[in-house]
């Protein structure tokens, strides 16, 4: 938790300080609710989830008539947790499946978002948690992608299937798959292409990279990488996706560079789709599973 406020700080000083302070005025009149309203709509929680939290907040304070410092947090604290969802499963099938094959996840999003190194760091957690995993470098496109995966891959012991530069991701993808059959493995992690300007390409691409892969069972996780600190152009990348492929979770990264954490809410709701990981740095720790109450006591400190 300590590390998590650490890497939140922005958010933290923004959203959480920010609103605390708000929250414990003298006088909790109109203007200060609409400074409360404001602060949640500047870290990008979205406008109707920003007024169902001010309407809900407001009626309870006032029920409870309440204005302790503590309880205050605390009713902060309860309230943007159930709005993040605090019972939504943001489990990640990795396991095996049932009839021995690997589970199969693909890492889909668009340039730069950090696909790559999400699939790394993910790497890492899986093979420290004793699984054998396989990492399917099906971005073609970007000459130094194959060759950053398979950096990670050395790096965190996970063995990378690449194919020949600008060669055609759904074989390299299919033979990811195969190898790990093949092997025995636990999880294969396919890094996928992302260049989003030309949208047909893009969806053509990527539906063949899937349905490619289906040919030897079913894909356990589409998990979308977004990077949190384009915020509302994100939900736009999201929505695209969206279109392409059905997306099992969010990979919501970089959110230790940017006071929008809020993006959480607005994504989730966006997609109906759950946040899953959340990536806080560049280094190779720095992925961690994504825990509402963590979250949330990391922001408001
Ligand atoms: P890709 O094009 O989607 O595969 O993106 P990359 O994995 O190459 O990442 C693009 C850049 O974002 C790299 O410089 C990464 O180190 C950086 N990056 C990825 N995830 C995070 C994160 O959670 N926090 C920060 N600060 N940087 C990140």
């Amino acid at each position: 938790l300590v590390r998590l406020r650490s890497r939140l700080s922005r958010s933290q000083n923004a959203l959480g300080k920010g609103l605390l302070t708000l929250l414990s005025r003298d006088r909790l009149d109109e203007d200060t609710w609409e400074e409360i309203e404001d602060t949640l709509l500047t870290a990008d929680i979205g406008v109707a989830p920003t007024q169902e939290l001010v309407e809900r907040l407001r009626t309870r304070v006032k029920v409870l008539g309440t204005r302790s410092p503590d309880e205050l947090r605390g009713l902060l604290r309860d309230e943007l947790v159930e709005l993040i969802g605090a019972d939504t499963d943001r489990s990640l099938h990795t396991a095996k499946q049932e009839d021995g094959r690997p589970a199969v996840l693909l890492v889909v999003g668009v340039n730069g978002v950090g696909k790559t190194t999400t699939s790394g760091k993910l790497g890492r957690v899986l093979v420290a948690d004793g699984r054998t995993v396989v990492l399917g470098a099906a971005d073609t496109f970007r000459a130094a992608a194959a060759d950053q995966l398979q950096t990670w891959g050395e790096r965190v012991g996970a063995r990378t299937v690449r194919g020949p530069e600008g060669g055609d991701p759904a074989s390299v993808a299919f033979d990811a798959v195969k190898e790990a059959i093949a092997e025995g493995a636990d999880t294969v992690l396919i890094d996928t292409a992302g260049r989003l300007h030309t949208k047909t390409g893009l969806m053509d691409e990527l539906g063949k990279v899937k349905r490619v892969v289906e040919k030897h069972g079913p894909v356990n996780e589409v998990l979308l990488v977004l990077d949190a600190t384009t915020g509302q152009n994100g939900l736009v990348q999201a929505r695209v996706f969206a279109e392409v492929v059905d997306i099992t979770g969010i990979v919501l990264t970089k959110l230790d560079g940017t006071a929008k954490g809020g993006i959480v809410v607005a994504v989730q709701r966006e997609l109906g789709v759950p946040v899953k990981l959340i990536g806080l740095g560049e280094g190779a720790d720095d992925l961690a599973p994504f825990e509402p109450g963590a979250f949330v006591d990391a922001l408001i400190g």
